[in-house]
């Protein structure tokens, strides 16, 4: 199929990072359509607009977030509290938001998709609490995974959590909502806007382990990703091993505290063996997996990922995260920004520069690679981005370079120049 020159538009750029090769000094990147038609070296070819002193990327995937979250305008209390107080805060501050109904937290998914369509984000990896609220964003240009939220420690939630996730998997947008006896709506979607559907067990505090099960088998049958929180805290790996810690006047103050939903000495691995029977897993954090954990994740790789979440990471001050040692075992790793909860924006960018900063051993390629591919690897989505190849979608984040002399990645990495342009599938999204 040939491509009508008019539809095609170029880009030259000081750097071009492919992602899957060296960055390319004063490169070119011709786009037909909504897709990548070149990248390379200026020859010629191609009338290409020319952009100066910025770096183009892959459009950036932000593996970890929860959207909902997108209105706050710092993180909920301070920096260095425990866990377990945060938790608290944080379901405070939802049941306030909520008591006036579903319309700022539908705004709030709003403006977090547009803030990190600013960040130069053109994928998600998003946990949804609640229902997502297609008509607020679906003509937004972003793609990416809905994670529909599991939560229930009592063997009395389990069944109508599954049916709940069963439904959200099984409804067909071309369809419209079937209608269901006694149940609330199935939660809407609309294609266009890209999305695609997951699960989230949230974690293992806060699920049954038959629910936990039952939404891999789901995901099995669906064939989707799962998402889940897991070894975040010491007072998670505390309260998994002895059922004991400050988890435990939490969850009571929650009317949560299931004890038998925690067999003794439970370990991390013992959720990862059950997570691994699902066709793709994202594990969220991972702070404080041991080094068997870690080489487990790192021997599963093919489908198994972790979500590192760096600048929330900081803000908890927990222990330095095993970023090498993960690299060292196969791990593949994601980054994620986690919410405005925890981070003072929604910026991907803003959490490589922190990985670089803080984890200097690390490879800046490799850097750019969980901001990319990894997150696409891990999503489901690589088949069409995380990398600027012919025939991918054209994803782009454009990123204003300091001026000076330098190379490529400490240009990126070692500055705070923002991102001046996303591009989303050919169409240039600017003046956020
Ligand atoms: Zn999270």
């Amino acid at each position: 199929m040939t491509t009508p020159a008019s539809s095609v538009r170029a880009f030259r750029a000081r750097w071009i990072v492919p992602g899957d090769g060296p960055p390319i000094r004063d490169g070119v990147l011709a786009m037909a359509g909504q897709l990548i038609q070149y990248v390379g070296p200026d020859a010629g070819d191609f009338p290409a607009e020319d952009l100066g002193n910025v770096a183009i990327l892959p459009g950036l995937v932000n593996s970890h977030t929860h959207l909902e979250f997108s209105g706050l305008e710092a993180p909920l209390g301070q920096s260095g509290m425990r866990f377990t107080d945060w938790i608290a805060a944080v379901v405070q501050h939802r049941r306030a938001r909520d008591a006036d109904g579903p319309v700022e937290r539908s705004q709030a998914i709003r403006r977090g998709i547009i803030e990190s369509l600013g960040h130069g984000v053109t994928a998600i990896g998003e946990i949804s609490s609640g229902d997502w609220p297609t008509g607020a964003v679906s003509e937004l240009p972003m793609e990416g995974i809905v994670f529909r939220e599991l939560l229930g420690a009592s063997p009395e939630r389990i069944e109508a959590e599954h049916q709940s996730a069963r439904t959200f998997l099984e409804f067909d947008p071309e369809a419209g909502p079937a209608p269901e006896q006694g149940s609330p709506a199935p939660v809407p979607f609309s294609p266009p806007s890209g999305w695609l559907r997951g699960l989230s067990p949230h974690a293992p505090y806060s699920v049954h382990p038959e629910l936990l099960s039952r939404a891999v088998r789901l995901a099995r049958t669906f064939d989707v990703p799962l998402a889940m929180h897991l070894a975040e805290s010491p007072e998670e790996i505390e309260l998994l091993a002895e059922r004991r810690g400050p988890f435990v006047p939490l969850l009571e103050s929650l009317n949560a505290w299931h004890p038998r939903a925690i067999p003794s000495g439970l370990r991390p691995m013992d959720i990862l063996r059950v997570l691994a029977d699902a066709p793709r897993v994202l594990v969220v954090h991972g702070n404080y997996l041991s080094d068997d954990e870690i080489d487990f994740l790192g021997a599963n790789s093919d489908r198994m990922s972790v979500v590192f979440c760096p600048r929330t990471h900081g803000f908890f001050q927990h222990r330095r995260y095993p970023l090498a040692r993960m690299l060292a075992a196969g791990v593949r790793i994601a980054l994620g920004t986690d919410s405005r909860a925890s981070t003072p924006d929604l910026s991907l960018l803003a959490e490589m520069r922190q990985v670089a900063r803080d984890y200097s051993e690390i490879p800046p390629a490799r850097i750019l690679q969980m901001a990319t591919i990894n997150g696409a690897r891990a999503l489901g989505l690589d088949g069409h981005c995380g990398t600027l190849v012919v025939g991918k979608h054209a994803n782009l984040a454009i990123v204003a370079l300091p001026d000076g002399e330098t190379d490529c990645y400490e240009s990126l990495l070692a500055s705070d120049t923002p991102v001046t342009a996303t591009v989303y599938r050919g169409e240039l999204i600017a003046g956020f």
